[in-house]
């Protein structure tokens, strides 16, 4: 008799995986699923090994963020597991579509809770930070189970899905064709999502009524690769819009309609503002006076019917995907139906040039030392010749500086701290961006947030990525300290040569003074598209403690 042929879970694993057309996992190897990471390479699936799991989940979240496939991040057990976790919390918050698949040790021990090696219930450590959990008990559920995690990341409003697999599972065995049958593959796990007509007559009506509407286009926006669309609503309307930082881009921040410049005047005088993939949180003030007007009107598209009426009434919600439901409004504003009034499109644009002048004032500036200004005005040069870069950005003050200096001209091409204002995606990200596109990717980066990731740059220099870094440096947490003695707490060692760090990986590094020497070192990182971290040395005394939101830090009610 012939023997009947046999797999196991790890390639039944792998085979789910390709079939699902996952070609890139971020992960960091380890008990039990380095087996899994070496059979998914030599099959075929790109694999970016890390130095951390939490910044290889920052990659994959992102990877999804940009290509609306999930990003996969590959863990060990317990705490490797948990470093991950963070990164999955994020991709949910954010609303990127993300799956940490973690091998998981002996059921049976972790139950009884008798130390296993790495023991821990990650499935029920992960529900509360996920959209969605599942574990998988037998290898012929492990189609289903990536199925399942496929359904939950993509559909509806993008999450972290969590995949747990026991190593038991990994290791089992099964007859070939019971895998073959086994395996799913998803079809339409994004499906249109349709709004109804009532509520796109509703939206097209109260705009018809407004004299200061504004587009205020989030990251939603951004995800959904609605592009020309959005672009049509704006255009054809003449409504000035405000583009989210990760939504810079989506049209260019120097078009004629940008409000960008003229932010707080724009969000505290408009009538009726469409919210386009934008949540009404504390990046817009909870849409709460004194930034917001108490009168103003909303009409909000999200693909989330729970998040209409979460910090605002919302008068006309359109609750469906953004490029059904952007094609939909269009469709129903009849032409010259929608009049911005001449007296709100000239006031908007007086703001933008007295604000553009001040900006180009502080631009042209050159301090010795640099500060945050005419450091990235620097950086700002030689980008501005430079759309296929992506730019990722973190920090306090680097975040607030460079993501009103920087402008984006290209879709999804800016990736930040985002939604939780979260320090440490900065390698992570900046990884992705280069392995998911092959383009250039600089990184401006705060010497506090840089720490959070740093160790990554050995990950950058082994696959060679076109990364380069720019780093901030003034010796602190927002500034660096000027006393003597022991370190405050916000401050940290002098006069940190961080070029020298990226030297012992074989990548190249810059230290830069002046604004002259640092255009040339971002020219050339990016002109040579080798791994490359500057060290832009700005004034320890420049930066405000907490950047532009210091007013979050609470104060003794004794001071007051
Ligand atoms: P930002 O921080 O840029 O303002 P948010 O992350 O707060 O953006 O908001 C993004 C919103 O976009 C979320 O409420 C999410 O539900 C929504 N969203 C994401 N993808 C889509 C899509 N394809 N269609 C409609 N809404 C979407
Ligand atoms: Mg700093």
């Amino acid at each position: 008799m012939e023997s009947t042929p046999m797999t196991d879970g790890f390639h039944v694993m792998v085979e789910a995986l390709k079939l699902n057309g996952i070609d890139t996992i971020y992960g960091l190897a380890g008990i039990p699923i380095t087996d899994l990471a070496r059979l998914a390479q030599s099959e075929g699936i790109r694999y970016i090994g890390f130095r951390h799991e939490q910044n290889a989940g920052h990659a994959a979240a992102v990877a999804g963020f940009l290509t609306q496939k999930p990003g996969v991040c590959l863990t060990v057990s317990g705490p490797g597991f948990l470093n991950g976790l963070v990164a999955l919390a994020n991709a949910t918050t954010n609303c990127f579509p993300m799956i940490l698949i973690s091998g998981s040790s002996d059921r049976a021990i972790i139950d009884l809770q008798q130390g296993d090696y790495e023991e821990l219930d990650q499935l029920g450590a992960a529900k509360p930070f996920a959209k969605a959990a599942y574990r998988i008990n037998r290898p012929e559920d492990i189609g289903v189970g990536l199925a399942r995690a496929i359904h939950a990341a993509l559909s509806g409003r993008p999450g972290g899905v969590y995949l747990d697999i026991t190593a038991a599972t990994l290791g089992s065995v099964l007859d070939v064709e019971t895998a073959k049958k086994s395996l799913i593959r998803p079809v339409d796990p994004a499906p249109p999502q349709i709004p109804a007509p009532e509520s796109i007559a509703r939206a097209a009506e109260l705009l018809s009524q407004a004299e200061r509407p504004l587009i205020l286009l989030g990251k939603g926006a951004a995800y959904a690769q609605a592009d020309t669309e959005i672009r049509a609503l704006v255009e054809q309307t003449g409504i000035p819009f405000l583009p989210m930082s990760m939504a810079k881009g989506l049209l260019p921040d120097n078009h004629p309609q940008s409000a960008g410049a003229a932010r707080s005047y724009a969000l505290g005088n408009a009538d009726v503002v469409v919210l386009i993939g934008a949540r009404l949180n504390w990046l817009l003030s909870h849409g709460k006076s004194p930034s917001w007007s108490e009168t103003t009107q909303y009409v909000q598209i999200d693909i989330d019917p729970m998040e209409i009426d979460s910090n605002r009434p919302i008068a006309a919600p359109i609750v469906g995907d953004i490029k059904s439901s952007v094609t939909a409004l269009l469709a129903a504003i009849e032409p010259g139906s929608v009049k911005p009034s001449p007296a709100w499109i000239e006031d908007i644009d007086a703001r933008k040039q007295k604000n553009m002048r001040r900006m180009a004032e502080r631009l042209s500036a050159n301090p010795d030392p640099m500060n945050f200004s005419s450091a990235l005005g620097a950086v700002r040069e030689v980008l501005a010749s430079r759309q296929d870069v992506y730019v990722v950005n973190e920090g306090a003050n680097a975040l607030d500086f460079a993501r009103n200096i920087i402008d984006m001209s290209v879709p999804r091409h800016r990736l930040d701290s985002g939604t939780w204002g979260i320090m440490g995606i900065g390698m992570g990200y900046a990884i992705a961006a280069a392995v998911e596109t092959g383009n250039p990717v600089v990184a401006i980066e705060g010497d506090s947030a840089f720490g959070f990731s740093g160790m990554e740059i050995e990950t950058i220099c082994r696959y060679q990525l076109p990364v380069t870094i720019v780093i901030l440096n003034n010796g602190g947490i927002y500034r660096g300290d000027t006393h003597d003695g022991t370190p405050s707490p916000t401050g940290f060692v002098r006069d940190a040569r961080y070029d020298k760090l990226i030297e012992a990986f074989g990548g190249v590094g810059f230290h830069c003074t002046d604004t002259e020497s640092l255009a040339i070192a971002v020219k050339e990182g990016l002109a040579s598209r080798r791994p490359t971290l500057i060290n832009a040395v700005i004034d320890p005394t420049a930066g405000t403690e907490s950047g532009h939101i210091q007013s979050l830090n609470p104060k003794s009610a004794l001071q007051k």
